[in-house]
């Protein structure tokens, strides 16, 4: 059935390309999990801006001030859309991983954390310097509490704990329990941080019903490509660290000293991680991208997505060959992010021939989380292994995997058109 609401409306719609079967056809980008196209909005907002583009908090003209105006203004709007609490920060920083790296970096002594194995590697790697516990991969969301539960029961339960958790897998697309996670970290005294790279652009994400201590999402997953992303939540551990990056902008009061070192005060607030000249074209489309999917509205975005999800589940479960690749099961709660192995295929040759014979944009490999996929595929989670496989011969188990992705800009036709050349 076409779904009710239409999608909405993307960059990139009417671009076409070659094919090698001869002629060209208007390009289906379905890998959204890795950046999705600009919303058309956005484009707009930059483009409307980008005439009075000048310094922010460094200049007195009125364009600085504008543009001054128009990145603080970015905070607050950013700030609705994810409903922080009053005192939460929002920094700006370049990336999900540049954020997750620096709440890494603001960690207090002797900070334990906790973190599953099934996370993208932005997740995973930035803690290794802390006391890192990796969690084996729960099978069910109710295991995934338990696991955690038991750990942080192990735990010195007065030293400070950080909990990392993804709120949507970038491979099974897979709905984390954020919520009970979080509930369990705080009745242990814990700290939780919310990878909300493959979540904010699917779902409503409020940081007080979820109860998550930070957040983190990139722009450029958000329908906003322009070089931003955003770390936000509790001021604490933010102002009492060393400044994420040393510079101008960090900094309220440099002096030399008697000795002849130099003496520095740091802000207390967000620009005390946000040193050099900012983006403010990135951060700017976040906050247009924020506002162009609250007004359209999560409800009728989720309503379309979980529509062009059935739809591309229904056709992969119609090829005998296709194995859909799956933590929680069938029936779990999930975004438009669907990984599948196909025997007989290497899975690199498939999307190849995806995008040479129909178009079709996707992406194969292990995604950034190689001990999931491991897992998911079979093969052992610990093996470093190559991620360019050879041939699986029927009945042999692929070793790496293909990944279909959409969100808010995807036609019905793209779908269909993927269903179609899988079969
Ligand atoms: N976390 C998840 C769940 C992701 O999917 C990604 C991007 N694939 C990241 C973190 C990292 O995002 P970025 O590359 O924008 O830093």
């Amino acid at each position: 059935d076409p779904c009710c609401a239409a999608p909405l409306p993307v960059l990139g719609r009417d671009v076409t390309v070659p094919l090698v079967t001869g002629g060209e056809v208007t390009y289906a980008a379905l890998d959204y999990a890795a950046s999705a196209p600009a919303l058309q909005r956005v484009w707009d907002d930059v483009a409307a801006y980008a005439p009075y583009y000048g310094s922010v908090h460094r200049g007195a003209g009125y364009l600085s001030q504008l543009s001054t105006d128009l990145f603080e203004n970015s905070r607050v709007t950013v700030a609705e859309f994810l409903d922080c609490r009053p005192g939460d920060q929002v920094v700006f920083t370049r990336s999900t991983t540049d954020s997750l790296n620096l709440l890494a970096a603001t960690l207090p002594a002797d900070c334990q954390v906790f973190v599953f194995e099934t996370e993208h590697h932005a997740s995973l790697l930035p803690w290794r310097d802390a006391r890192v516990t990796y969690l084996n991969a729960p099978r069910t969301p109710e295991q995934a509490v338990a696991t955690l539960e038991r750990a942080l029961a192990d735990r010195d339960p007065y030293g400070p704990a950080l909990v990392c958790v993804t709120g949507a897998s970038n491979v099974t697309g897979e709905l984390w329990p954020v919520k009970e996670l979080a509930a369990a970290a705080h009745a242990h005294g814990a700290r939780i941080v919310l990878d909300a790279a493959q979540l904010a652009p699917h779902h409503p994400v409020s940081v007080q019903e979820l109860d998550v201590d930070w957040i983190a999402f990139s722009g450029h997953k958000l329908y906003a490509p322009f070089g931003s992303g955003v770390l936000a939540g509790r001021a604490d551990w933010l102002q009492d660290s060393e400044p994420y990056l040393a510079g101008g902008g960090a900094s309220r009061k440099v002096a030399r000293r008697a000795d002849g070192g130099v003496d520095v005060e740091w802000h207390t607030t967000a620009a005390r991680h946000e040193a050099g000249s900012p983006n403010v074209i990135g951060v700017y489309s976040i906050a247009s991208a924020c506002k162009a999917l609250t007004e359209a509205g999560f409800d009728s975005l989720v309503e379309r997505e979980r529509h062009l999800i059935a739809e591309v589940r229904q056709g992969l479960a119609e090829v005998p060959e296709v194995r859909v690749l799956s933590l929680f099961g069938d029936d779990a709660p999930r975004v438009g992010v669907i990984s599948f192995v196909v025997e007989g295929w290497n899975s690199s040759h498939f999307a190849a021939a995806l995008s040479a014979e129909y178009g079709i944009g996707v992406r194969d490999g292990l995604f950034c989380a190689h001990p999931l996929v491991r897992t998911l595929l079979g093969s052992d989670p610990q093996d470093p292994g190559e991620c360019g496989a050879p041939e699986a011969a029927p009945g042999e188990r692929s070793l790496n995997a293909i990944r279909v992705s959409f969100g808010a800009g995807t036609p019905d036709e793209h779908v269909e058109r993927f269903v179609g050349a899988v079969k």
